[in-house]
């Protein structure tokens, strides 16, 4: 941005956002676009062309050749092909065209994506569809357009589609909610989403320098550095020049793009940084945030640096996370889950609160699977982040009142702050921002939850999905409850106090990190699926079928597609680390210590040679400790490399468990072996850039 240039002006310049449609589009088709957005339907083909002749000269003038539909496929990225507007019109001569049909619907000949079986090979096509909900925008050239990705049987091959489909689901439940409450004015609601994104920046020439980074995205080897974190003094630390250029290049880059990229500061570990956008809708946020990776990871080697996104790029300091801040809006702009200031608005509160507590209760497996990656398996419960057990946070004032209703108890006698009692006179609640828990996976914030188990790589579309499904199930039963009571304000009490002693055993105020935490967690039957794996394989549980079933967020068919892609992925992530560990072991680490072993061995020699009394017990005493550490690294070589063959014949499912139980186990000791001769060896003769040198030096 040049200096003279307002920050008004750059916002959302690349978009075609509602003013821009508004302006350029006849007023008829703006409405009907409108309406469209507004009720998540498909684009009318009466108006696509005019729609998409708006869009192709909005775009052409400023300066886009292309326009390409962009999509989620499950691999967890984003794709894209790019189509020129050019058409030929004979004579050697074309014209700039785009048309409502390109606009809505495109094929790309996609068939290397995972589809889980849910697509035969041979069937290659499937087709994306515009989400007129996500605004189209240009970068790099290209009109880009948000698309949904389906198989021609309409089964979604991406993870766009449910979300978008869960977004209807709570809509259509919390509407008929506060219709029963008699709130016959709101007619939609959205849920709002806000994901704080953890990112590393490190030296290109390092991310380069090492396979593991380079492959894997993290490293797998790697002797802790002498330093760590625990000074703590990098955290909100003032920003290095390099990092607060690339910064401030990608707020501008963001703002361009719409996305309201608002707070970045260090974080926690060295080398570790943040970026926070303000909170919008569940799909925009989603979009959003993976064009925020995208634009980093793009941006990063301008300033000859790297950008790591994985959940845990090195071991022993803090990995990244994204915290995804998420709550409820009424079209009418109502947060439904900021406590309100009189009884009536605070029994609303309270219900959606008690929604989200037993959704959060019912559905721990499905939040933890919508968090479960290899990546992220190595930062959860590593003492920096929640461990797997899924539990609810709710803070001191909020904490006691939730109490005392299950208990039927005065607040007074627990706070003083509290006078009247009984749900029906509830007080009004204080809004305590303050009042925070760091280690609670799933924590309220005063006026949202946030959710801080997803992994920094990973989309969040699927965690908003779940969490939305299962807040919708939760005001389906209370509204069926509700529907037909005679004494509505009774029948409310009575509800709010059974759901929140049924649920209480998910609120949890200490501290998530603690070993006695894991010992209560199990007390109280609470779900702790620890690996990946065993995550996966509950996906297909009868009530969770049947929840996101029973909404139309996934048909059976999806849902088993879904839990075979994420058996492949991870299959395929931990036999790339594994052999990305063979590789480096053989090719870099033994040759590097052999070679350090001979020239041990030789200056060994030369001492004695030229001083008759030196023993050089130095040099004897580390190139036997190498040679022995050397020869069992060769044999721990050999026996991963074994058991990575064994898994080559096994079947997703079962090659991931074997990875989990059998090979990761053998990773671990190899690398402590490669890691204890890192300690021993001259620095000039080791093959790699240390820890060290990777995170202090930017
Ligand atoms: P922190 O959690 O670090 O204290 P904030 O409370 O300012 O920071 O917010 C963190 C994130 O939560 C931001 O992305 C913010 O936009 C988002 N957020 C705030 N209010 C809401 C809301 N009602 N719904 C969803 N996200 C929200
Ligand atoms: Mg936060």
């Amino acid at each position: 941005m040049e200096r003279s240039e307002r920050m008004s002006d750059v916002f959302a310049s690349q978009v075609f956002s509602e003013d821009v449609m508004r302006e350029r589009l006849p007023k008829e088709v703006y409405r009907s676009l409108l309406d469209t957005i507004a009720n998540g339907k498909e684009l009318d083909r009466g108006i696509a062309d005019v729609v998409a002749g708006a869009m192709k000269d909005w775009a052409i003038e400023h300066g886009a050749t292309h326009y390409t539909h962009w999509f989620q496929p499950l691999t967890g990225i984003t794709a894209e092909k790019h189509d020129a507007f050019l058409s030929p019109v004979g004579h050697g001569k074309a014209i700039m065209e785009f048309s409502g049909k390109e606009l809505i619907k495109g094929e790309p000949d996609a068939s290397s994506f995972p589809s889980g079986g849910l697509r035969a090979t041979f069937e290659a096509r499937g087709y994306t569809a515009w989400d007129p909900a996500s605004y189209a925008f240009i970068r790099d050239g290209s009109l880009y357009i948000p698309t949904a990705f389906c198989s021609y049987t309409g089964e979604a091959l991406d993870s766009k589609t449910p979300l978008l489909r869960s977004m209807a689901a709570i809509s259509r439940e919390a509407v008929r909610l506060l219709g029963i409450l008699g709130d016959s004015s709101t007619s939609r609601i959205i849920p709002t989403v806000g994901a704080e994104q953890e990112y590393f920046l490190i030296d290109e020439k390092d991310f380069k320098a090492r396979r593991d980074l380079f492959y894997c995205g993290r490293t797998l080897f790697g002797a802790p550095a002498v330093k760590g974190q625990e000074m703590d003094d990098h955290y909100f630390g003032s920003l290095p020049t390099r990092v607060s250029a690339f910064m401030h290049e990608l707020d501008i880059e963001l703002w361009r793009l719409g996305i309201s990229a608002k707070t970045k500061h260090n974080e926690a570990a060295p080398s570790q940084h943040e970026l926070a956008p303000i909170f919008c809708t569940a799909n925009i946020a989603t979009d959003n945030n993976l064009l925020t990776m995208e634009c980093m990871k793009k941006l990063a080697p301008k300033y000859g640096m790297a950008c790591i996104l994985s959940e845990k790029p090195f071991a022993g300091v803090n990995g990244s996370g994204k915290h995804n801040n998420w709550s409820l809006t009424t079209d009418l702009g109502e947060n439904l889950l900021k406590p309100g200031k009189t009884p009536g608005e605070n029994k609303k509160f309270l219900l959606f609160l008690a929604a989200v507590i037993k959704a959060v209760d019912e559905y721990q497996d499905l939040l933890r699977i919508s968090c479960a990656t290899a990546g992220n398996d190595c930062r959860l419960g590593g003492g920096e982040a929640p461990p797997s057990i899924i539990s609810v946070y709710l803070g001191d004032d909020l904490g006691s009142i939730v109490d005392s209703i299950i208990e039927g108890s005065s607040i007074e006698s627990r706070k003083k702050k509290y006078m009247s009692l009984g749900v029906s006179s509830m007080p009004s609640i204080r809004q305590d921002t303050t009042d925070r828990n760091r280690t609670s996976p799933f924590a309220f914030t005063g006026n949202k939850f946030e959710f801080r188990m997803v992994g920094a790589s990973q989309n969040i579309a699927l965690a908003n999905t779940v969490i939305n499904t299962a807040v919708a199930g939760s005001l389906k039963d209370f509204s069926d409850r509700l529907e037909s009571a005679e004494d509505l304000d009774g029948a409310i009490d009575a509800l709010l106090s059974s759901t929140f002693r049924a649920h209480r055993r998910i609120l949890f105020s200490g501290n998530s990190y603690s070993p006695e935490w894991e010992r209560e967690a199990k007390e109280r039957g609470l779900s702790n699926l620890k690996a990946s794996p065993d995550a996966y394989e509950r996906f297909t549980d009868e009530k969770n079928v049947s929840l996101l079933e029973r909404f139309g967020v996934m048909s059976e068919t999806e849902i088993h597609s879904r839990r075979e892609i994420f058996f492949e992925n991870y299959r395929k992530t931990k036999n790339i680390e594994a052999r990305t560990m063979l590789e480096m072991t053989m090719r870099d680490f033994i040759p590097a210590v052999s070679k350090y072993i001979c020239k041990l061995c030789e200056s060994l020699d030369a001492r004695r040679r030229a001083l008759p009394g030196a023993q050089g017990l130095c040099e004897a005493d580390l190139a036997e400790r190498l040679s022995s550490l050397l020869d069992k690294t060769y044999a721990a070589h050999n026996e991963l490399s074994r058991l990575v063959n064994a898994a080559m014949k096994k079947s997703d499912e079962d090659a991931s468990f074997y990875y989990k139980n059998t090979v990761i186990p053998r990773m671990d000791a190899l690398r402590g072996l490669v890691d204890e001769m890192e300690t021993l060896t001259a620095r000039e003769y080791w093959p790699v850039p240390t820890y060290g040198d990777i995170t202090f030096k930017i």
